[in-house]
């Protein structure tokens, strides 16, 4: 499974982009899901980035 951190979407694994907004698709890391998985919003919400 791959992730949008821009959307906060999980997407197939053949993808590489995001079908939405055409940003570079990341994998889940163990434990992490698109529910729990920070998005870039989020990360700079928490001076992340
Ligand atoms: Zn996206």
């Amino acid at each position: 499974m791959k992730f949008c951190e821009y959307c906060g979407k999980s997407f197939d694994d053949d993808r590489e982009t995001c079908p939405d907004c055409g940003a570079k698709l990341r994998s889940l890391q163990n434990g992490e899901d698109e529910d729990n998985a920070l998005t870039v919003i989020e990360m700079m919400m928490l001076g992340l980035l």
